[in-house]
Parts: structure tokens; C-alpha cells; sequence
């Protein structure tokens, strides 16, 4: 399925749905994805946020904001993307459930990635066979036998990417139950999935297998740990976009919310603390108007 769009926005937290409300009051073709449940204020509490004096739910919040959107116009797709793709002006995306999206302009609003750790230890092992960037380290894993464990869309990703590389891929859905249709798609391309949940990694210097919680032992040389949405560096990394240059953790914008990418702006916990909602929706309302005036320009040049 492809959909064309002059504004695509990433993340529905509030400095998305903030870019969302600005850019789809100046009429254009606006669509956002990403998922409420996500985002770091879904399960927060605020009671630092102006015009509200008691303590309000970042839930309540979040579905507010979206009432907004729909009432505005802006189409809303509840699900990740998981590549992005520069085109003649502008960019291709497609989402976890195979759909094509082109849009003039992007607004990155992903917020950053939380990691939980699955094993205590985890820590020791990574560059000795754990991983938490399939994109990064697959090719290492040529004819080897590997185990992702994880959630959401960037596990079912990860283990299928895998099974270009490696010779067996195991996988472990951490939390979350799959889908049939999940199931099936990674049963087609000959994954294992594994019901025990692995609760040790086995080996000194480097990884010889993971430990069940039915004591079984199960070879593998590599661990690959996928949590949540695709990260944002993971999808972003193989477009080019600029870091900042401190910590090479969050994304480089001017005050116009601008990246080093033609047309594509960012917005929200993304660009760097402080991470408040204050921060985001300022963030946010910016990113919004300059993806429009942005759109306006290249729409006019035509
Ligand atoms: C426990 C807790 C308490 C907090 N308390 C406060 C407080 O008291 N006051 C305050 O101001 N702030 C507080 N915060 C911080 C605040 O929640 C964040 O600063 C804010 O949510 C950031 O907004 P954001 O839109 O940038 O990112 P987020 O709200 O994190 O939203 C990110 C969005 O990106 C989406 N996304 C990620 N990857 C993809 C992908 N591949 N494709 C599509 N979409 C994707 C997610 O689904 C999500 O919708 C708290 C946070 C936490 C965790």
C-alpha cells in the first residue's frame, strides 16, 4: 500500500502530536506514527506543566492530544517505522506492517530509547557477543547461530534481517504476547521461537549459549537484544543525520528545529535534555511550523 503525505511525522509522544497540531492547522497532507503506549509520558505523572494545577496523567494527556489530531485532520497510523529512505525530494518510509509512506518533509519526534536490561551481568558481554544493533553487527554473524530477545517491532525485525546472515535464529518475545500473523512471518523463514525464557548467558570470555528457565542450554554465538520501537539511531543512522558532537547520543538542530538533512526537522527528548513535556511541545509547535514553511517553499518552486 502507498500513501503520499507533505508532512510525515515520527513519534506520537507530545512533542509529535505538538508538531502535528501546528503543521495540520495550516492544511497540509499530515500524517503520524508511532504508538501513545510508548511514549515516556504514557505512564508519568505531571505536575510541572503550565495551566494544570493538579497532578494530571500523561495518558489523559496523550489521548487528548490525539482527539485534537483527528479533529484537525491529521491521519494517524499507530505503528513503527522501520527504515527510512531518501528520495528525489523527499522520503520514502515503510512501517512495521509493510506500508509505503512518501512525504515532502519528516519531523522526527522518536524520544529516546529507555534500556532495560534482560540480564544483570549484560554489561560484560557486549562486543563479546551481545549486541543491541542488529543492522550494526549481523554481518558478524555469517553461518553462526544467534538468539534475539526482545520486543516490539524491532525484535521481529532484527530476527528476520538475521536469518540473511546467520545459520540458526532463535527468538524470545521478552514480554509482550505475538501476534498470528507475527508468528507465522517469522515461522516462514525458519526462526525458532522459544516459549522458556532464557535467564543466563553462559560463557567467560565470550558467549557460548544462553541458559532456559527450564535449565536447558542452548548454544548460540551471538545475543542480540531488541527492545521496544526501532531505536532512533537505528533507523536514522543509514540516513546520514548529524549527531551532536558531545555525546553522540541525541540529534543536531538549529533553532528552527532543523537537521543537517534537507527537509527533515527533529523535535522533542530526541535533540537532548532537559526531557520535559515543556521542552518537547515547545520543540514540537516549532518543528511543526518550519516542516510547513518548508513544504510551502518547495510546493511554490514547482
Ligand atoms: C517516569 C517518567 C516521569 C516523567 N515525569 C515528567 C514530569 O513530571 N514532567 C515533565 O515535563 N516530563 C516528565 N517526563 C518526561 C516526558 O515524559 C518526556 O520528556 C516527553 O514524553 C518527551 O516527549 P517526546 O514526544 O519527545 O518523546 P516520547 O513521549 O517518548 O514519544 C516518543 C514517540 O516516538 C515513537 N517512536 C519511537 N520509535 C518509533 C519508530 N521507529 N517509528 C515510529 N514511532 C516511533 C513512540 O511510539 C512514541 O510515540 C517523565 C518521563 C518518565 C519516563
Amino acid at each position: 500500500m502507498k500513501y503520499f503525505y507533505d508532512i510525515a511525522i515520527l513519534g506520537l509522544g507530545p512533542a509529535g502530536i505538538q508538531a502535528g497540531i501546528h503543521a495540520g492547522r495550516r492544511k497540509f497532507k499530515v500524517v503520524i506514527l508511532g504508538k501513545i503506549k510508548e511514549s515516556a509520558l504514557f505512564y508519568a505523572h505531571i505536575e510541572n506543566y503550565f495551566g494544570f494545577k493538579e497532578k494530571i496523567d500523561g495518558k489523559d494527556l496523550l489521548e487528548a492530544g490525539l482527539e485534537q489530531l483527528k479533529n484537525i485532520g491529521v491521519d494517524i497510523l499507530e505503528e513503527d517505522v522501520i527504515k527510512i529512505e531518501p528520495k528525489d525530494k523527499g522520503y520514502g518510509l515503510i512501517t512495521e506492517r509493510e506500508k509505503e509512506i512518501f512525504a515532502y518533509s519528516l519531523i522526527l519526534a522518536l524520544g529516546v530509547k529507555r534500556k532495560k536490561k534482560i540480564f544483570k551481568d549484560e554489561d560484560k558481554y557486549v562486543g563479546k557477543g551481545l549486541s543491541y544493533c542488529v543492522d550494526c553487527d549481523a554481518w558478524f554473524y555469517k553461518g553462526k547461530k544467534v538468539i534475539v530477545i526482545g520486543d516490539g517491532s524491532a525484535a521481529i525485525h532484527g530476527a528476520k534481517f538475521l536469518t540473511q546472515f546467520a545459520e540458526k535464529v532463535y527468538f524470545y518475545f521478552h514480554k509482550k504476547e505475538l501476534s498470528q500473523e507475527e508468528k507465522q512471518s517469522l515461522l516462514q523463514l525458519g526462526i525458532e521461537i522459544l516459549e522458556k525464557k532464557p535467564i543466563e548467558i553462559i560463557g567467560q570470555e565470550e558467549i557460548k549459549g544462553v541458559k532456559l528457565e527450564d535449565e536447558v542450554i542452548l548454544e548460540v554465538d551471538g545475543i542480540f537484544i531488541e527492545q521496544g520501537a526501532r531505536g532512533p539511531l537505528e533507523i536514522l543512522a543509514p540516513i546520514g543525520i548529524e549527531l551532536d558532537l558531545e555525546t553522540f547520543s541525541y540529534v543536531k538542530v538549529d533553532k528552527n528545529m532543523k537537521t543537517n538533512l534537507e527537509g527533515v526537522f527533529a523535535c522533542g527528548d530526541l535533540t537532548g535534555p532537559p526531557f520535559q513535556v515543556a521542552k518537547a511541545v515547545g520543540e514540537g509547535c516549532i518543528a511543526g511550523l518550519s516542516a510547513s514553511d518548508y513544504v510551502s517553499k518547495l510546493k511554490e518552486e514547482r
